[in-house]
């Protein structure tokens, strides 16, 4: 089969395509014909030996994927070969013809749901599901600040945040990604390289400030985010490029409490609510993945420079 293959860290060049063996399960393992892959920030940093990431050599890079199944070894029970699925995590890497996964690595992809969907699931939902739910406990009728809102994972926070009854405030640095964050349910869009739009978000809350705010670049915004803060306010950290000053006095006076998130840290019980709340959710058409650029797999290059460019307005995928 034909598999991207990287043999060092480096720049887009590193990225190979090359002839590889075809893939066997294991007992309690599946392997995917793969129609489509997610191709996510941490993918370039796997890539580029950055941000605390490395990789074994020879590497495949990307953890989402969506196809058909392929082959199942003789324990699996929750799919056939035929079945349409999307793959969150895998253990082979998903710039691929074919991936292997554990069973539990494969999910249910719907019908209404195409496999360029499909491949935008895994990293950027189960990410902002568990910032939501388990790191920030997302109440209906609260309030939150989706800071980067138009990118993956903050699309994805949109949907699911107000499919479960939140006020949503979305942030974008374009007028297309903010028109993007809007027709994704968001109730307010605003640019998040204005100044003064934390001002906004406090205003729109009636001075109160947001209850919650999933924040993608904290190493600009987490000082400023402290004093958008609602009493008993929660700043979930997604992304960080850096390192960032605050004013701790900033979470005293309001009880506030900042979270990081790390999805590599979500436990097996975890997965599994969090995957049964995404596919009923793609079913009841509540959660639509945003497709913004397909490439095909020999141009993985391309892709993995368009998933770190600004203006971002949902995913990148390559097709297969
Ligand atoms: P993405 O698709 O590239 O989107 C990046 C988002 O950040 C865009 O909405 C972008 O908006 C926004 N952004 C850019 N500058 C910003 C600023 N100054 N303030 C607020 N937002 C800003 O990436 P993604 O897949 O959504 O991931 C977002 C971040 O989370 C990345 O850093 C990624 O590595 C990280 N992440 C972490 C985890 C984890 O487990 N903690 C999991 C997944 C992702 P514009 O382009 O419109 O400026």
């Amino acid at each position: 089969m034909k598999a991207i293959q990287v043999h060092e860290h480096g720049d887009i060049d590193v990225l190979k395509l090359e002839e590889i063996s075809d893939l066997q399960p294991g007992d309690e393992q599946v392997v995917v014909s793969i129609k489509a892959a997610g191709v996510n920030p941490v993918d370039t940093y796997i890539r580029a030996g950055i941000n605390n990431y490395s990789a074994l050599f020879p590497h495949c890079p990307g953890k989402d994927a969506a196809g058909t199944v392929l082959k199942v070894g003789k324990e699996v029970t929750r799919v056939k070969a035929g079945d349409r699925v999307y793959c969150a995590g895998n253990l082979t890497g998903a710039s691929a013809e074919q991936t292997l996964c554990n069973e539990n690595q494969v999910q249910p992809l719907p019908d209404n749901i195409s496999f360029e969907q499909g491949a935008c699931i895994g990293v950027p939902y189960t990410t902002a599901w568990r910032a939501l739910f388990i790191r920030a406990h997302a109440m209906p009728a609260e309030t939150v600040l989706i800071h980067g809102a138009s990118g993956g994972v903050g699309l994805a926070a949109v949907q699911l945040a107000k499919a479960a009854g939140l006020r949503v405030i979305g942030t974008a640095s374009t007028d297309v990604g903010r028109d993007l964050v809007l027709a994704n349910g968001a109730h307010h869009a605003l640019d998040h390289n204005d100044p003064e739009h934390l001002q906004e978000v406090i205003a729109l809350t009636g001075g109160q400030g947001v209850n919650l705010i999933l924040e993608m670049l904290a190493n600009v915004n987490l000082g400023h985010d402290l004093s958008a803060l609602a009493k008993e306010g929660r700043v979930v950290v997604i992304g960080s490029r850096g390192p960032v000053e605050i004013n701790p006095r900033d979470t005293m006076a309001r009880d506030a409490a900042i979270l990081g998130m790390a999805l590599a840290n979500a436990t097996p019980a975890e997965l599994r609510r969090i995957h049964a709340s995404i596919v009923a959710g793609l079913e009841n058409g509540s959660l639509n993945p945003v497709v913004n650029k397909s490439f095909p797999l020999a141009q993985m290059g391309l892709a993995h420079e368009a998933v770190l460019e600004p203006g971002a307005c949902g995913n990148i995928v390559v097709t297969v």
